[in-house]
């Protein structure tokens, strides 16, 4: 008896400007790929001034959801129907579900955080320093405090911009945040458990930045993270492991987002090694991502 065959896949993607150095379509599909899930991943450069029309197209046919990246991740929310709780707090949509003709919005990249730190550590109870306080840090505070850290301090530049975010974390979930400014050789109170990078330093190209931190106030016992995804190594992770620090790279954020992105998509919880590996293959040809 012959096959039946079904050549209309189902389809996902990415709506972000720019678009063409983002890697993300080749960690997605290598994971629908392994599973044999007949689906595609379209990674489409669009920004705010046509968001509408492209979110309608993707309800026109028939997407199961999307990604949004840089700069739509603030600017998708009034085009949402419903926000899930750590999307409203954050502020932040990455990740858009299309059910029934309805978008609800999530954000996946504090929760891709915390499953990457929990291959290390359990967060419960711990004192974290989080450095930055844009975009990715807001989602990852938000989601430590979810996971019951006891302690945030967050660690920023601008002053404006850090005091928000503590105060975000205190009117929203029962972990006590402060604010301190971020000023050149930091000092890490030695009660501290877990420290993490959520800035742009060290970020492609600019490599060889680090952050501005006494590294004498740090010790191997403080578990140390970064956000950055390329290069997976950083100058401030290198730094830490020579201290003899456990450290987490940003790979493993970015992978395990996407990885609860599919889930949420599909209801399938794909194997994140894969996703993994093929961004590591990237990086080894190429560095512009
Ligand atoms: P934002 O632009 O929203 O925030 C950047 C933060 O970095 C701000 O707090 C800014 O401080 C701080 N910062 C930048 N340069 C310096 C500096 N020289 N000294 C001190 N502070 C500095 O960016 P995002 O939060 O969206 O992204 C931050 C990083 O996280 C990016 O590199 C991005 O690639 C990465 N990321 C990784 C993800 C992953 O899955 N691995 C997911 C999302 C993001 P100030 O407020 O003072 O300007």
């Amino acid at each position: 008896m012959s096959k039946i065959l079904n050549f209309l896949p189902k389809l996902t993607g990415s709506f972000a400007l720019p678009a063409s150095e983002n890697p993300t379509i080749e960690m997605v599909e290598a994971a629908y790929r392994h599973h044999k899930m007949h689906m595609r991943y379209i990674n489409v450069e669009v920004g705010p001034d046509n968001l509408a029309k492209a979110i309608e197209g993707a309800i026109a046919m028939g997407w199961v959801g999307f990604n949004c990246s840089i700069p739509n991740k603030i600017e998708v929310i009034q085009y949402i129907d419903r926000l899930a709780k750590s999307a409203e707090i954050i502020g932040a949509v990455n990740c858009v579900v299309i059910k029934e003709n309805e978008l609800i919005g999530e954000n996946t990249d504090g929760k891709g955080f915390i499953k990457s730190l929990e291959t290390i550590v359990n967060p419960k109870g711990k004192n974290a320093v989080v450095f930055g306080a844009g975009g990715a840090s807001r989602a990852i505070c938000v989601e430590l405090a979810f996971s019951g850290v006891k302690k945030i301090t967050v660690v920023n530049r601008s002053k404006k911009k850090g005091a928000d975010l503590a105060e975000l974390v205190n009117k929203n979930t029962k972990t006590k945040a402060l604010f301190t400014e971020f000023v050149d050789q930091f000092s890490l109170d030695p009660k501290t458990d877990l420290v993490i990078n959520a800035t742009s330093i060290g970020l492609f190209p600019d490599v060889d930045t680090d952050l501005p931190i006494n590294y004498n106030t740090l010790t191997k016992h403080m578990i140390v993270a970064d956000v950055i995804p390329n290069p997976p190594k950083t100058k401030f992770l290198k730094n830490c492991s020579a201290i003899g620090c456990q450290t987490i790279d940003g790979l493993g954020m970015l992978v395990n987002q996407g990885v609860a992105c599919i889930e949420l998509w599909t209801g399938i919880k794909v194997d994140e090694s894969v996703m993994r590996s093929r961004l590591e293959e990237i990086t080894l040809k190429s560095r512009n991502w």
